[in-house]
């Protein structure tokens, strides 16, 4: 028997991925198999079994498999086409997305380790039918939002306020759909699942620790090969998880979730770029479950394609405008900078609206997406600036440690006495970060008395304060508790937190975000500036009093307007519609060709003569033109930040009405590249990527 096996190949190699071997046992299409790979021996997947010798090959060519793992049960067709179409669509090696799809640990485990790891271990059925009773009478709104979904194939498109039930609704559609089938699975996935333990722990607490398990890069190998073992025995009635769920491996997979459908951190940024949410529509169809993809403020594609089935819409809508409980969304004030002292960090006005909250004992939160205590020093006498010596970039720096920090490559030093180029003792710090303001806020604060007397307690959250295990939980339950008073931090805090004493939110400076040169920019802007909103009153019994505050020099700006009414979908209608005339996605999909190199020029070079060939091709092949002429290829570009770490880096647009004529056209421009690696006059290339449906151009 020959078969075709799927191993690990690297991205560019010329294996693509399926290799075939030769074998005497027993195999099937999705098993997995041991395999000789050049020196060493590895894990692969069947793809295709054939009784007769490929003709192309020379038997004496062809190895052996070395074992068959037959202790786990054949991976499903779905999965494998799940794979296909991603290595396809993505642009990658099918072999390199299989094994990244597949639990690293499963490669270095014998056949009786794995025998011995399959005990079993299953969701009580008395559990699942517990988990229909929600703790509450549910609301009318997600009655009816149930009801429609029950009555409709989806995909679904829940658009509903922060705190309206959402997460009630996933676990009630979930519930119902395993009681009423036993071997029913459920996927839920969350964007950062490390910021929000308590859906983690919610969905625990209601069907079972037994049923539910975890999948996210946190997690060690043992116990991602635990989870993955149990979700493919089918054991594991859900599995909650970040993007890289998206390929757990669920023979009777019913029911797809998408939380915060809007969030960036779908989008893989490394090897395939999929998009786990694009891929949740792709593998609801093909296995016949339901998906539902849920936000405050969904992604403008998303709401795009819930638009109604008359106008081409493919996604049912789902409305739920209204917080639980009668709780109303924060008030929304703007204060104007071009009315303030120059320089002012905290507005007065908005200063004294925190004391005010902290004497009465309420948590206020403050958002600033800038980590570090400001984001250059400077020298005032001949300019210097803290230039990273390796990236086109500025170090930033941070005061707590003394050091400048350059955000894109690591790079560190202590901060200098003196200016390195003029010696002038007088280096000072420009523009502003959190510990900045944390520093700053303490000082304001120090007069101001809680209402039990003690001191007020200011906390900053970001990516330095969270670097150790455990630290983000810990600053987390110092929130929960009330022990924190006021909360600094990067967007990292904005997300999903089920805060219950904030009701203050502000934004100290989101301005840069309205003039970006990246057009997903408002939409980001405006997602987290809702998410923060969010944050605040929570608890119905405070809301009304709960307020969101917007500093900026563009009160009267469109984007402040919405967010004022809490108006997504007039947003998403003048966001929508600008992109449409512009000819930008939704209206329009995108890729992106990345170049690394030594030099800039090369990396430019190198993109540009593929697609000189691209052009080259289409004068001899009329079929090929007409493609090529549906798809606009741009000249390479350096990239904003054109060097990190020493490596120059350039970018190639190609960009169609067509998604087939931009994938066709893509396929075609890999052989060129792939051609164009030898020339001479590329020597200093280093690599390049494709990036299908990039978010950020
Ligand atoms: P969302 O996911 O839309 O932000 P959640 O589902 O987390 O909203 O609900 C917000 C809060 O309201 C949570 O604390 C939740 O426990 C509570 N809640 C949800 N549904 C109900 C209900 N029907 N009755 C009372 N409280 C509810
Ligand atoms: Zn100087
Ligand atoms: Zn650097």
């Amino acid at each position: 028997m020959w078969l075709d096996v799927a191993v690990s190949a690297p991205a560019h190699s010329q294996v693509g991925g399926l290799l075939t071997y030769n074998t005497d046992l027993p195999a099937q299409v999705g098993q997995l198999v041991r395999v000789p790979f050049g020196k060493r021996e590895v894990l692969g997947v069947v793809w295709r079994v054939h009784a007769q010798a490929p003709s192309h090959l020379a038997q004496s060519a062809v190895k052996r498999v070395t074992a068959i793992l037959d202790g786990v049960s054949p991976l499903s067709s779905h999965w494998l086409q799940l794979v296909q179409f991603t290595a396809q669509y993505y642009q990658r090696s099918l072999g390199e997305v299989a094994m990244a799809a597949l639990p690293p640990q499963l490669r270095d485990l014998t056949p009786e380790q794995l025998a011995r790891r399959l005990k079993k271990r299953s969701a009580s059925e008395e559990t699942i039918k517990a988990a229909l009773e929600s703790p509450w009478p549910l609301s009318a709104q997600q009655s009816q939002v149930l009801s429609q979904m029950a009555a409709a194939p989806g995909p679904f498109l829940i658009h509903g306020a922060t705190g309206s039930g959402k997460t009630e609704v996933y676990l009630q559609a979930v519930a119902q759909c395993l009681a009423e089938d036993p071997d029913a699975q459920a996927l839920m996935m969350v964007p950062e699942i490390n910021l929000t333990p308590q859906l983690e722990a919610r969905v625990k607490a209601r069907f079972g620790e037994e049923g539910v398990v975890s999948m996210h890069s946190g997690m060690t190998g043992p116990q991602r090969l635990k989870s993955w073992l149990a979700a493919h025995k089918g054991s594991a009635r859900i599995v909650l998880g970040t993007r890289m769920a998206i390929f757990a491996s669920m023979p009777r997979l019913k029911w797809l979730v998408v939380d915060e459908e809007h969030d960036a951190s779908y989008k893989q940024q490394e090897g395939a770029r999929y998009s786990a949410r694009d891929l949740a529509i792709y593998r609801a169809r093909l296995e016949g479950a339901k998906v539902i993809l849920g936000s405050a403020t969904p992604s403008l594609e998303s709401w795009h394609q819930s638009r109604p089935a008359e106008e081409g819409g493919r996604y049912l809508r789902l409305q739920m405008p209204s917080r639980i409980g009668a709780g109303q969304l924060p008030f929304v004030r703007r204060v104007d900078m071009n009315h303030q002292p120059r320089k002012t960090v905290l507005s007065a006005p908005l200063i004294a609206a925190i004391q005010a909250r902290v004497a009465k004992g309420e948590q206020s939160m403050l958002l600033l997406n800038r980590r570090g205590y400001a984001p250059v020093l400077h020298c005032s006498d001949c300019g210097w600036k803290s230039e990273c010596a390796h990236c086109s970039a500025f170090r930033v720096f941070h005061k707590i440690d003394r050091t400048l920090r350059c955000h894109h490559c690591g790079f560190t030093q202590r901060v200098p006495r003196a200016c390195p180029t003029c010696g002038n003792a007088d280096i000072a710090p420009m523009g502003r970060g959190t510990e900045q303001l944390e520093e700053h806020l303490a000082e304001l604060l120090v007069d101001v008395k809680r209402p039990d007397g003690e001191a007020v307690k200011v906390m900053r959250i970001d990516a330095d304060s969270t670097k150790l295990k455990g630290a983000l939980e810990a600053q987390l339950a110092g929130v929960h508790s009330g022990e924190v008073d006021v909360l600094v931090g990067t967007q990292m805090i904005a997300k999903g937190h089920d805060f219950r004493r904030i009701t203050l939110v502000a934004a100290i400076n989101p301005d840069g975000a309205l003039f970006s040169s990246d057009f997903r920019a408002p939409e980001r802007l405006f997602a987290l500036l809702m998410q923060a909103g969010g944050r605040a009153g929570r608890d119905a019994a405070q809301s009304a009093s709960s307020e969101m505050w917007v500093q900026t020099f563009h009160p009267a700006h469109p984007l402040f307007e919405a967010l004022k009414k809490h108006d997504y979908p007039s947003f998403a209608a003048q966001q929508l519609k600008e992109r449409l005339e512009a000819g930008l996605p939704p209206s329009s999909f995108q890729a992106l060709v990345r170049c690394d190199a030594r030099q800039q020029a090369v990396a430019q070079a190198f993109l540009n003569h593929a697609n000189a060939q691209l052009q080259q091709m289409a004068q001899d092949d009329v079929t090929f033109a007409n493609m090529l002429n549906e798809v606009s290829v741009f000249p390479a570009v350096p990239m904003s930040i054109q060097r990190v770490a020493n490596v120059e880096r350039a970018q190639m647009l190609l960009e169609s009405t067509s998604r087939s004529s931009l994938h066709k056209v893509l396929d075609v421009l890999q052989t060129c590249l792939h051609e164009g690696r030898s020339q001479p006059e590329h020597k200093g290339l280093i690599r390049w990527l494709v990036d299908v449906d990039p978010l950020a151009i």
